[in-house]
Order: C-alpha cells, then structure tokens, then sequence
C-alpha cells in the first residue's frame, strides 16, 4: 500500500452519518461500524447527541454490531454518549494507532471487510481503518453551523475545522479522489 492510500477513504459523504442507512450498509457488503464520536456523532462543543443521530441509532442498532472508538481522554464525556446511543464505547483509542480499534474489532466477531471505520478525520479514522483493512467512510460534522459571537466553542470548532480541511487538502495534494 503506497502512504497517500491510508489517507484515501473507499466512501465519502457530503452528509453527515446519517446518510448511511441500510441501503448503503447492503451495496458496500457491511454489517457492523465503528464510529468516531466528536465530531461524527457530536459536536465536539455539545454534550448532547441530536435527536436525528438518536433515531438514526436506534434504527441502525438492532440489525448491525454497532462500537464506538474514541480518541477523547475524557471518559466520563464517551460514556454518556454511548449510554444514550445504548452502544458499547471505547475510549482513548489513540487512532491511527491499531490496538484500541482491533480490540474492538475482535469483540465484534466481523471480518474487517465487513466492518466500516466511519470518522470525520482522514489522519486518525480514515488511516487506522485502512491500516486494519477496513471499509472506510469520511462523514461529515454533524453540526456545520458558523457561530455569530466568537466564542471559546467557536474557536474549538474553528480549530478543528480547520485540521480537518487541511487534512483534506493534504489528500487531494496527494492524489486522492475527495
Ligand atoms: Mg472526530
């Protein structure tokens, strides 16, 4: 595998997860995620996961393995996200590092090629799922709103914003379709 490939994701969404539905996990041949949290399925300025991505879990759930891998150090945050999307979680992953998410993968009983890595971030999501052989999917933030005053969230928001298009400039840069 030449390096720009770790960083090519084999689906990217213009939406956010929400967009992958049973359609979409059937045509890829998938039957479990791991997801990303800040960002993916939260804000990472919000402490609460939206009603959309709620109902999106609870149709998702019952017919895939569904685990959650963070990199947040704060597990207390994780958790509550977790409990309220009733799935198991991870915490601390250390992404693109392998350990965390092949230890999830092991408990999922899936061959990676069945399994998505889904993230907002090519540099930490999109590589460890390519570096375990997984399906790979960028998604969208789910919250894309631009703040009126400027505000400690809004200077996080722009922060990772702004790492998350330079990553993306860097994969163009680099020869990936994106
Ligand atoms: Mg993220």
């Amino acid at each position: 595998m030449k390096p720009w490939q770790l960083i090519a994701p084999d689906l990217v969404l213009s939406e956010p997860i929400y967009a992958i539905t049973p359609e979409l996990m059937e045509s890829c041949g998938l039957r479990g995620l791991i997801l990303d949290v800040d960002n993916t399925l939260i804000g990472d300025d919000e402490s609460e996961v939206s009603e959309e991505i709620r109902l999106w879990a609870k149709m998702m759930s019952p017919n895939y393995s569904i685990w959650l891998a963070s990199n947040n150090f704060s597990d207390r945050r994780i958790q509550k996200v977790a409990e309220s999307l009733n799935l198991p979680y991870r915490s601390r992953a250390a992404k693109p590092s392998r350990r965390v998410v092949r230890q999830v993968l092991e408990a999922m009983q899936l061959p990676p090629t069945q399994v998505a890595m889904v993230g907002d971030r090519l540099f930490t999501d999109t590589i460890v799922g390519n570096r375990l052989g997984l399906f790979t999917i960028l998604v969208q933030p789910p919250c894309e709103e631009v703040a009126l005053k400027p505000s400690i969230s809004s200077i996080f928001k722009a922060r990772s914003s702004f790492l998350r298009n330079w990553e993306i400039w860097i994969a163009r840069k680099s020869g990936v379709k994106i």
